[in-house]
């Protein structure tokens, strides 16, 4: 019985050989941060959008490039909200201060004038 595999069977077969580098390893196909995503690649798992120009949603991984916007939006407008309300104490304890050292100028002035 002949076996399906025998080295007989096989010598004269053309194995095809893999030139070195032309299977990438895991380690090697992993995304470097310093590459750039293109616009029509998904920024988590780089599969095809399904509609760059519009929604940017990723079939592979569920991404949402517009759902990702907002969240972006919302944390800039979040971000913003804090920097105006910090804005608003940094004037009011500046306007304190110049009412403060109006009052030590009027203090040192009135103890001179009257001695
Ligand atoms: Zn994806």
């Amino acid at each position: 019985m002949q076996r399906p595999f025998s080295p007989g069977r096989l010598s004269g077969a053309q194995i095809p050989r893999l030139a070195p580098g032309a299977v990438q390893t895991a380690a090697e196909a992993a995304p470097t941060a310093a590459e750039a995503v293109p616009a029509t690649a998904c920024p988590r798992c780089r599969g095809k959008l399904a509609d760059p120009e519009g929604l940017g949603y990723c079939p592979r991984c569920g991404f949402c490039r517009a759902v990702e916007r907002e969240k972006a939006q919302a944390q800039t407008a979040a971000a913003q909200k804090q920097f105006d309300s910090i804005q608003s104490q940094i004037s009011t304890a500046t306007a304190e201060l110049t009412t403060l050292q109006e009052q030590i100028r009027a203090a040192k002035s009135g103890t001179n004038s009257t001695p």
